[in-house]
């Protein structure tokens, strides 16, 4: 991602950094390991998941995006913690399995940042903030900031935490100003759904639509919060270039303008946004004004697999390069969560988070991984998790 590909190449791993890339024939001496004829490229980057969901995949076929979000709600809220748990390590199984190492996991409770400690990944936790009504910010961010409190107890260098006020139709314009305070003062990133469904540009622009229904039917004031979804977060000071936003299908190019000013990063989710009929982000009108773009699966109960290369494939369209489509899918996702100085290119100083794919695989077919290293630790060896029973 740094360089020009190199064929027959040597990565040499010390510890937890690369400290050598090159040709096999000038590599320093050392113990081998013969992936065979793969390409050896960064881990890729899942820059948007809900891995706690992964159980849920296929269960909600047909419904309105809002049916949906009332589904996956009840649904969720059936399942145990350690269901959660479960759920969210057989996702970053699967992930691994497609050569994914890095995590960018929006979610309301501790399951996916539990399982990225305990299965060796790296990742962003974003701890998930509800509350679309005022009177309940203050109770919101009461839980925040003592969930927050304990997951940073246990922070590592691989997982860090976040803040992730959901969405404009879940979160009053009280509630996204308080968690970007809080986010200011704590130094975390945040990040946020935003300009996902017409149904939400309806809700911020004027006030109805079946969001605005809802929220009414529960007793809370409705009013137009701004001009698009984009609008009300720049209005909330939530935008920064420690934001990630999530989406962004209805920005049109004031929107992005603003979104380049404020310098924040982007994580499109191409296969979930069509299994919505949603439509898709303006990835290349986002590149073309310097926004710094990644992509993500996605929760799977909105697509049908985990896989990085097929959202980074899909978000560029059938034009691209094959080498833009892994810039995406690495760097890309990096650079959208601010983790680009340390993973995601092959050079000498970054972090050993490597992933190798066989070589003539069908592009159209899921993508395998036959290894997988994270901070230089193995967890996929010949195609099989490390360890696996
Ligand atoms: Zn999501």
């Amino acid at each position: 991602m740094s360089g020009p590909d190199i064929e027959s190449g040597t990565v040499v791993v010390d510890g937890d950094i690369i400290s050598w890339v090159g040709p096999r024939a000038l590599a320093p001496p050392g113990r081998d390991v013969e992936l065979g004829d793969v390409i050896l490229a960064p881990g890729l980057v899942n820059a948007h998941t809900h891995l706690d969901l992964t159980v849920m995949r296929g269960r909600f076929g047909g419904l309105s995006f809002f049916e949906w979000i009332r589904a996956l709600t009840a649904a969720r809220a059936g399942l145990s913690a350690e269901q959660l748990l479960d759920s969210a390590r057989g996702g970053i199984r699967e992930g691994l399995l497609a050569g994914i190492t890095t995590y960018a996991d929006t979610t309301p409770g501790d399951a996916p940042f539990e399982a990225m400690l305990e299965l060796g990944v790296r990742g962003i936790a974003y701890r998930e903030v509800f509350g679309p009504d005022p009177r309940q910010c203050e109770a919101s961010m009461a839980g925040l900031r003592e969930a927050v409190a304990a997951m940073r107890a246990r922070e590592t260098p691989l997982v860090r935490v976040g803040l992730s006020p959901h969405a404009a139709y879940s979160v009053s314009d009280e509630l996204f100003t308080a968690v970007a305070d809080f986010a200011r003062s704590e130094s975390l990133p945040i990040a946020t759904h935003v300009a996902e469904s017409e149904d939400e540009s309806q809700l911020v622009s004027n006030g109805d639509g079946v969001f605005a229904v809802f929220l009414r039917g529960r007793d809370i004031t409705v009013n137009p919060r701004g001009r698009t979804p984009v609008d009300v977060l720049e209005r909330r000071s939530v935008l920064g270039p420690n934001a990630l936003l999530i989406h962004c299908i209805r920005c049109d190019e004031r929107d992005i303008v603003t979104i380049a000013k404020h310098r924040c990063g982007v994580a499109t989710c191409p296969m979930s946004n069509r299994y919505f009929g949603h439509g898709a982000a303006p990835v290349a009108a986002m590149r073309d004004a310097n926004v710094r773009v990644g992509a993500g699966s996605d929760s799977m109960a909105s697509n049908d697999r985990m896989d990085v290369l097929r959202e980074a494939r899909l978000a560029l369209g059938a034009g691209a390069r094959e080498r833009e489509v892994w810039e995406l899918a690495t760097l890309g996702g990096a650079r959208a969560l601010g983790l680009d100085h340390v993973i995601s290119s092959l050079e000498a100083g970054k972090q050993a988070d490597l992933a190798a794919f066989p070589r003539g695989a069908d592009p159209g077919g899921p993508t395998r991984a036959s290894f997988v290293a994270v901070a230089g630790r193995v967890l996929v060896e010949d195609g099989q998790l490390h360890g696996s029973p």
